[in-house]
């Protein structure tokens, strides 16, 4: 998984998209289409945005009854 994520760093490096152009090259550092580690990356990308939310959200104070 690790593999994937510094070849995507890398080829941002070269590339400050994410176009065909910086796919080829991420396969190019990869060795091959890193789609598994793109679903895996995916995935933990969207916990990590809830993660962060849930922890906003937990910080608010909770509404006053009767308010
Ligand atoms: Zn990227």
């Amino acid at each position: 998984m690790l593999s994937a994520t510094v070849a995507h760093e890398v080829a941002h490096l070269r590339h400050m998209d994410h176009g065909p152009a910086f796919h080829a090259f991420v396969a190019e550092l990869f060795g091959g289409d890193p789609a598994p580690e793109r679903a895996w990356l995916r995935a933990n990308g969207a916990a990590l945005y809830n993660i962060g939310s849930s922890a906003r959200m937990a910080d608010d104070p909770p509404p006053s009854p009767g308010g």
